[in-house]
């Protein structure tokens, strides 16, 4: 299917984020969120320029602030050091809106499963490190600092308003390029939140901002009082007013493109998800009550819900959604890291993304990871360091030993490029190869030479045996495998 080329760079390129604090992907999928629906499913069709993925991961752990300050930095909590929702004494904002991490607990993680999160913790808290530094660049930082004009509506916690250096006193920063505005934790302010954003979309007199970003807390405090839960009506009343507000969102956002040359990237996601104390055993549920160590020292007595477990993946597991015109329709696979959501937006909004360890992805521009942080040089043949020219999960450590950046960073990615065919009844082969082959060969000549030579009665082995045997003829140096021709 041959895929439509990206928008013409004259049109304007514009992000609309919507933060959804606390929604678990299999709750979105159970709640009657019909807008939410449309999008996957318009994704898995091909119909919609959407993208998604269910089974991201929490990045570092399943707490709001080191969550959503992972996914806005696009740093690793090694970097940005927000180890605790307890952002009042963690932050120090100076007068230009530049945010600094006072001296922070590193994470390190209990091999240990499930609770032992928390003596993790407190591990790394003895281990403090020295501060205060500054926060690394969140995407509206880097957007202000292009120049771009940035507004966040956000609905309840104000950590992720906190953590782009504003508060009540402090709606407009970094030059007036960023304005803030705080809403009370309710529903209805949630659709005021949202009907400001329509009403905006709607003045096509005004050029909207590069950056709408939506953060909404409503969700996160339903499964906080009755409990993160497919079986908790109150969280998917919750998560189903959000998705009612991403119809009008969608809607505004259609009717806008249709007389502005501007190019929406509509971008949905989530910190983290959570689990009910009903359905958890006592001894976990106590950790959590007991225990000051989760939840910066608040007690989640009285509560039905929590998160905060990397190990459980109700608590861990992230949903990202993107749709727009420059969108590759499907399911991303494997799921984007959360490292990979700033890029994204990035390379969206056509800004610099390079000092960054995370990859952009689902977009249609989006290319092969250029190895330029780690060093190194790719060849002719494409090979680095005229070397290897592939993914490797296993061994070549060799290419892999910068601890600063993210395992797909590296010289050598262990990422595969990973490419879906249904097998059709025409199919006869399945024939495996590395590079040694495809550098000498095409598809259609690797057919034409065993094809020629499989009706006959020799063995599909001795077919396999005479091609490397051509292989390494064109050129000696080339190591070859053609391994399991199957039928
Ligand atoms: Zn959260």
């Amino acid at each position: 299917m041959a895929a439509e080329l990206p928008p013409p760079p004259h049109r304007s390129p514009k992000l609309l984020l919507v933060l959804i604090d606390g929604c678990r992907p299999d709750a979105l999928l159970a709640a009657d969120a019909p807008n939410a629906r449309a999008l996957l499913r318009g994704a898995k069709a091909g119909a919609e320029r959407c993208a998604f993925s269910l089974h991201s991961q929490t990045d570092p752990v399943p707490i709001s602030a080191p969550s959503w300050a992972t996914l806005l930095t696009g740093q690793p909590a090694s970097e940005h050091r927000v180890a605790s929702n307890d952002l009042d004494s963690l932050l120090v904002t100076d007068a230009q809106g530049q945010v600094f991490v006072n001296a922070a607990p590193c994470f390190c993680r209990s091999p240990r499963a499930s609770a032992c999160f928390v003596s993790a913790f407190s591990e790394a808290k003895r281990r403090r490190v020295a501060g205060p530094k500054a926060l690394p660049p969140t995407l509206f930082h880097r957007v202000a600092e292009h120049g771009g004009q940035c507004r966040l509506l956000n609905v309840g916690w104000a950590g992720v308003a906190k953590l782009c250096g504003a508060d009540q006193d402090r709606l407009s920063l970094l030059g007036g390029r960023l304005k803030v505005q705080l809403y009370r934790d309710e529903a209805s302010e949630l659709s005021v939140a949202v009907a400001d954003i329509v009403s905006t979309l709607e003045d096509l007199a005004a050029d909207a901002p590069a950056v709408l970003a939506l953060y909404t807390h409503t969700v996160d405090l339903a499964g906080h009082m009755h409990g993160f839960s497919l079986d908790v009506p109150q969280y998917l009343e919750a998560i189903e007013h959000v998705d009612a507000c991403l119809g009008r969102l969608r809607a505004a956002l259609a009717a806008r493109q249709g007389h502005k040359a501007e190019d929406w990237l509509l971008a949905v996601t989530t910190d983290h998800g959570g689990g009910a104390a009903k359905d958890m055993p006592r001894e976990l549920w106590s950790s959590f009550v007991d225990c000051g160590c989760l939840h910066q020292g608040v007690s989640q007595a009285g509560f039905e819900g929590v998160h905060g477990l990397q190990d459980l993946a109700t608590h861990s597991t992230r949903f990202l959604i993107l749709a727009g015109s420059a969108v590759r329709p499907g399911e991303l696979t494997p799921p984007p890291a959360a490292l990979d959501l700033l890029p994204t937006l990035l390379r969206h909004l056509r800004l610099p993304s390079d000092d960054l360890p995370g990859q952009s992805r689902g977009l249609e521009t989006t290319r092969p990871v250029i190895p330029r942080r780690a060093g190194g040089k790719v060849n002719r043949e494409g090979r680095i360091n005229g070397d290897l020219n592939l993914s490797r999960a296993l061994g070549d450590f060799f290419y892999k030993k910068n601890r600063r950046l993210a395992p797909e960073a590296q010289l050598i990615s262990p990422l595969p490029e990973v490419r879906c065919r249904q097998l059709i009844e025409r199919d006869r082969y399945l024939l495996l190869g590395c590079d040694g082959v495809w550098e000498r060969f095409t598809n259609q000549q690797v057919a034409d030479f065993l094809l020629k030579r499989l009706p006959s009665s020799r063995s599909i082995s001795q077919a396999c045996a005479e091609f490397l045997d051509s292989c390494l003829a064109a050129n000696s140096q080339n190591g070859a495998q053609a391994l399991n021709p199957k039928p």
